[in-house]
């Protein structure tokens, strides 16, 4: 089968046509960072309008660059959140226009289920059930991945998302936006140990993450005028890491046995996370693997591919679903234990 994929949930649109083996057969990717970086941030009704112009064009663009038409589809999907509702709206109408028009099944998918589902895509042999670090702009979880629709989240942030604090720290260094590239890149000139910073929560019993107070730190050491800005750059990479692995290694022992770890979202990208995660697998036995960076940011194949394994177990949406702003990814750990934690 072959799926159409919409993205718009935040500040890329894009689409791509993935089949059901795995094969990536067009992909667009449009980045707003120009359009926002004026503000420092995403702006969302900058965004939105920004879809909303370049999305019919793409998906004509990937339709012809596989040289495919709407009806050789077999599903339209897009994201229907979470993410920022205008942008989301773009995306889904526009799929559900599409289902509507060529009698296709509509999906209508979870962001947070693409990134999710992704290490799939980039590797076939990566298998139910695995343990899942999603780390991104919006969210810091640790969820056991037991199939399609099936996520047990094991963690979360009681506070601010990695990506976020990565974003943070780059205004802090006046680094601009989007920030977690380029703290990555300054990090690799600096001395991860020159900067004392906090690792918050690091020991404590529930595997939750929590990164507001290491930003507050960053802002301290930036101000008392005392460190290299590389230095800072690459204590708080280090400072991020070990927390990461100290909650990793707290949740391993609560989860259920998975013998493969992956990471998933935009700080997947990041080269240094990846190499201390796997390093940290191996000592563990645990396999270890990681979608390549471009699959790791928001993009469309990851969608597509989300629509490829729903479409493999015969779901579809009905043409009316609404687009979600908030989303959890496991309901139940939203209803049990309240919003934030
Ligand atoms: P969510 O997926 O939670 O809805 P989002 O879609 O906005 O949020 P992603 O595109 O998945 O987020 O990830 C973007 C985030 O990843 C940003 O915070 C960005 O700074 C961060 N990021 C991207 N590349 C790197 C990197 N190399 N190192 C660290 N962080 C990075
Ligand atoms: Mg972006
Ligand atoms: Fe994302």
């Amino acid at each position: 089968g072959i799926v159409l994929g919409i993205e718009s949930s935040c500040d890329e649109t894009a689409a791509a046509l993935v089949t059901t083996d795995r094969t990536i057969l067009a992909q667009h990717i449009a980045s707003q960072d120009e359009a926002h970086a004026p503000y420092g941030g995403v702006v969302p009704e900058i965004a939105a309008r920004a879809h909303a112009e370049r999305l019919a064009p793409m998906i004509e663009a990937v339709l012809a660059d596989a040289g495919m038409s709407l009806d050789e589809c077999d599903a339209i999907a897009a994201t229907a959140g979470p993410g920022l509702i205008g942008g989301v709206m773009v995306g889904l109408v526009s799929a559900k226009a599409l289902a509507m028009a060529s009698g296709k099944p509509l999906m209508a998918l979870n962001h947070l289920e693409g990134h999710a589902l992704s290490p799939r895509l980039a590797d076939a042999s990566v298998e139910f059930p695995y343990l899942l670090l999603l780390v991104s702009g919006g969210h810091c979880q640790i969820l056991s991945v037991e199939g399609v629709g099936k996520y047990r989240r094991l963690a979360t942030t009681i506070d601010d998302a990695l990506g976020e604090a990565f974003d943070k720290t780059a205004k802090i260094l006046g680094l601009g936006f989007p920030g977690g590239p380029a703290v990555e890149r300054l990090a690799r000139e600096g001395d991860a140990a020159a900067v004392p910073l906090p690792r918050p929560l690091k020991g404590s019993a529930e595997p939750h993450f929590s990164f507001a107070g290491l930003k507050s730190a960053v802002l301290r050491a930036k101000e008392s005028g005392e460190h290299r800005d590389a230095d800072i750059a690459a204590s708080f990479q280090q400072a991020a890491i070990d927390c990461i692995l100290d909650r990793l290694a707290k949740a391993i022992g609560s989860a259920p046995p998975a013998d493969t770890l992956v990471v998933a979202g935009g700080v997947a990208s990041n080269a240094a996370i990846r190499g201390a995660l796997e390093t940290f697998a191996t000592n563990r036995g645990m396999r270890f693997t990681a979608p390549p960076p471009a699959l790791c940011t928001d993009n469309a194949a990851m969608i597509a591919w989300a629509g490829c394994e729903r479409l493999a177990l015969g779901h579809s949406d009905p043409l009316d679903i609404a687009a979600r702003p908030r989303w959890p990814l496991d309901p139940d750990a939203e209803s049990v234990r309240g919003a934030g934690v």
